[in-house]
């Protein structure tokens, strides 16, 4: 072709890429890989294997060994008796493994980047400037953790074995994002990546052997569901990591339940980009190519749902299509593809089938018309408008290269939509209104807000979401703790069970007779069932009748919480100035707190008054914290800085536990309302008669209507209620095995935040147990905001 003509079309040529190297690889392995585990390559007569293709043209690349129960149990054992030495070599000799891994992925980066693009049908451009960076780039970061460990998590230890089962849209960065962090805090892994994408794994599997890491560190076992299966209900496996799906993430929530093995899901979304009528529009045409079209639309935090304001909706769509019809769709390996293939055909048909819906109900489809290979998965980039927020597409993660758009009028119109989603995400805002898009991050529901950039990731800042989009950090300091516990969580013993004490005499103590009700909105409330249960002293007399609530007291309860959202949005300052006026009252009644808790336990006058001088240091505590918790500015390596704000859950229920009817409560609903959260509180049954002398404390301190509730009835009854109940963010329970086991199932349809003590009771004097980071933590989540610098 002449110059001439070149200028004239200003057409790509075809540069493809050198498979030969990967290819070199797959035959050095005869296209047949077993599983790697004890740091060797097993290959058993008896495994079946099934084949992983190259998308974009069918070709079979090589056979994977589905994995068994008894490579399971092999690499599961194996990764156990690697675990103690591992996690007792020093931080320096840990990080020197993750570093040498780091510097062996970049000296292979192109081998890994064209063996990606081949398995996954991704464009080399993406796998080899965006997938391999970043895994190299988390390998070196936590390699840095791994150093720092001693001086900056000392209270913490690993967890154990690492569970980490994931998906295919990333797969050597999901591998990464797992494996660095865990092997960091001195945990051991098994790790099974998606069918459909296992081999980049296998090749970091021979990575590890070149480090030299001990074998056992990392085990790769490969397989379909099933052996994931394995893996999420292995007995020797104490903490499940997984990014796939939200409904195969609710199942492993269920099956994880009562179990103790700690979980962080990483699930799906349908996340917002928001375009103001200020916007640099050009910018927000490139970030919308980024947002939906990266990776063919094959990522959980993809911009999926476009939200533009009205006044400038028409130009934007205008410019969108002209812009899509550029996008070049084909051959991965085709360096100057925009586009690459579906991960299979699966996929591929489930795409066009909720298209094919999305049409049916009324929306509008432009597609360009641009041209793509007619063998292999393809899919042509595709844009909806004319979506209604009740149309299935505006809800369903379509996980492919669609995007719908929809319109608003207002600030808060787009915040309503933004988060008009049972995920939670991501969220992309674009504005030349810096004051306009901070004031919007914290509005939008999501764990990540990028403004004015999309799809932005770096070892340095956490990433994950809220509601069904999953919980737990992956990335920072906060990924950091995923893979930890609190040193002090194998010391706990199994909770001794507090029983009531048994009536001997019917008279009460109070001369006229006294009915606590619950506490509701800021208002004592009778129970909505007309059931009472009573009190008896340690003396074994009737102190008093107090209520037994029900499913409408909480749905009451709730629904206080939820218009109390002023106490979230106040001032830490204000909020720890509520908290210091509680204990001011509350040390006004030292005498009498002493008293009840007397009478309930039995205890001597002086322990009593030793628990109610701790709990009224607890609220000092707390309230010091309350605008002491501060977040973080992130440096990343782009131009710009990462905010990592920590939140508050937002409506909390919390169950209560046995021991110290006052401190137990007291700490735990000043830990949770300092960060700013709204709680049911659900007191023990034992202690149930404190917590409702203690709202009397409530009412004196200026403490805000809804922010604290208190339903006292059957504990394990009420906390099921509020682990079913779709509008409770996040709940703590301190109970019994039973109670603990009901709850993290229960969660597990609205995918809420649990933490629960399995039964084991801590010393509530103990400020190192029962104060402090974790409980922080817990009443917390971090959201990430991305804010570039520059014109
Ligand atoms: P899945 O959630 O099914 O798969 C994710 C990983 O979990 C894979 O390794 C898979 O194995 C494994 N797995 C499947 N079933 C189980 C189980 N019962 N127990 C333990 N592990 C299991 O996602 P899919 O690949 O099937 O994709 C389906 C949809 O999920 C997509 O269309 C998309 O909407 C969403 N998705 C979301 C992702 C995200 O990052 N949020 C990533 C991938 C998918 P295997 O693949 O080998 O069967």
């Amino acid at each position: 072709m002449s110059i001439m003509k070149i200028l004239e079309t200003m057409d790509y040529g075809v540069a493809p890429e050198n498979t030969d190297e990967a290819m070199d690889w797959l035959h050095g392995h005869d296209k047949k890989f077993g599983q790697f585990i004890n740091g060797e390559f097993i290959q058993d007569k008896k495994n079946k294997y099934f084949n992983t293709y190259n998308p974009a043209n069918g070709e079979k690349l090589a056979e994977i060994t589905q994995g068994t129960k008894k490579d399971v149990d092999v690499a599961v054992k194996a990764a156990n008796i690697a675990q103690d030495s591992w996690a007792k070599l020093s931080g320096f000799q840990r990080a020197k493994y993750l570093y040498s891994i780091a510097r062996l992925i970049q000296k292979h980066s192109r081998l890994f980047s064209v063996l990606e693009s081949l398995d996954n049908g991704k464009p080399i451009r993406e796998s080899r400037d965006i997938d391999i960076p970043l895994v190299i780039r988390h390998f070196y970061h936590h390699a840095g953790w791994a150093q720092l460990m001693e001086d900056k998590l000392d209270d913490y230890e690993a967890i154990g074995v690492a569970g980490q089962i994931i998906p295919w849209n990333f797969p050597l960065l999901m591998m990464a994002w797992k494996i660095a962090p865990a092997l960091a805090a001195g945990n051991t892994v098994v790790l099974k990546p998606a069918e459909y994408t296992s081999l980049t794994a296998l090749l970091f599997a021979e990575i590890c052997q070149q480090a030299g890491l001990p074998k056992g560190v990392v085990n790769i076992v490969t397989g379909d569901g099933k052996t994931g299966s394995l893996i999420v209900n292995h007995k020797d496996i104490n903490k499940i990591a997984f990014t796939g799906s939200t409904a195969v993430g609710r199942l492993i929530r269920e099956q994880t339940a009562g179990t103790g093995k700690k979980l962080t899901l990483e699930l799906g979304g349908k996340s917002a980009f928001i375009v103001f009528d200020d916007a640099d529009i050009d910018s927000a045409i490139e970030g919308l190519v980024d947002a939906i079209w990266f990776n063919q639309g094959q990522v959980c935090c993809a911009g999926s749902r476009l939200l533009v304001q009205e006044s400038i909706a028409d130009r934007f769509h205008e410019k969108l299509k002209a812009r899509m019809t550029k996008l070049r769709v084909g051959n991965p390996l085709d360096k100057s593809i925009d586009i690459g293939a579906i991960v299979d055909e699966s996929q591929q048909k489930q795409i066009a089938s909720l298209v094919k819906i999305g049409i049916e109900e009324g929306a509008e489809i432009f597609q360009p018309d641009c041209s793509f290979p007619k063998v292999g998965c393809f899919y042509p980039p595709t844009l909806l408008t004319e979506v209604d927020t009740s149309h299935h597409l505006a809800q369903e993660e379509i996980f492919g290269p669609v995007l719908i758009s929809m319109t608003f009028r207002t600030p808060s119109e787009a915040v309503a939509l933004a988060n008009n989603t049972r995920y939670g995400l991501a969220c992309s805002i674009w504005s030349e209104n810096i004051n306009l898009a901070m004031d919007m991050a914290p509005k939008v529901i999501a764990g990540v807000v990028w403004i004015n950039c999309t799809n932005q990731f770096d070892a340095a800042a956490g990433f994950g979401g809220k509601k069904e989009s999953g919980f737990g950090r992956e990335g920072g300091i906060e990924g950091m703790y995923a893979y930890l516990k609190p040193k002090y969580e194998k010391k706990l013993k199994v909770a001794k069970a507090i029983k009531s004490f048994e009536l001997k005499t019917k008279n009460s103590l109070a001369t006229v007779d006294r009915t606590p009700k619950f506490y509701i909105g800021g208002k004592q409330s009778r129970p909505d069932g007309g059931y009472s249960q009573a009190v008896v002293s340690a003396k074994g007399e009737l102190l008093a009748h107090i209520g037994k609530g029900n499913r409408k007291d909480i749905r009451n309860a709730v629904e206080a919480t939820t218009k109390a959202t002023g106490w979230t949005n106040t001032t830490a300052h204000n909020r720890a100035q509520v908290l210091y006026f509680i204990a001011e009252n509350l040390a006004l009644r030292v005498d009498e707190f002493a008293t009840h808790i007397q009478s309930l336990t039995g205890n001597s006058k002086k322990d009593a008054e030793k628990e109610v001088y701790a709990s009224i240091e607890r609220l000092f505590y707390y309230a010091a914290y309350a605008d002491k918790l501060d977040g973080a500015v992130h440096t990343v390596p782009v131009r710009g800085v990462v905010l990592a704000m920590p939140e508050a859950n937002g409506i909390m229920g919390i169950v209560c536990p046995d021991e110290c009817p006052l401190l137990g409560f007291v700490s735990l609903m000043a830990a949770s309302i300092s960060m700013g959260n709204r709680v049911v509180m659900i007191p023990s049954e034992t202690s149930a008669l404190m917590a409702l002398e203690f709202y009397q404390i409530l009412e004196t301190s200026d403490v805000p209507a809804g922010v604290v509730n208190i339903i006292t009835g059957d504990k394990n009854e009420l906390a099921q209620v509020l682990a079913d109940h779709y509008e409770v963010e996040s709940i703590w329970y301190f109970g019994d095995q039973t109670g603990s086991t009901m709850v993290e199932k229960a969660s597990a349809a609205s995918l809420k935040r649990t933490w629960v003590n399995n039964g084991k009771s801590r010393d509530w004097f103990d400020n190192k147990v029962s104060q402090g980071k974790e409980f922080l933590n817990q009443a917390t989540d971090v959201k990430n905001i991305w804010t570039p610098y520059g014109e």
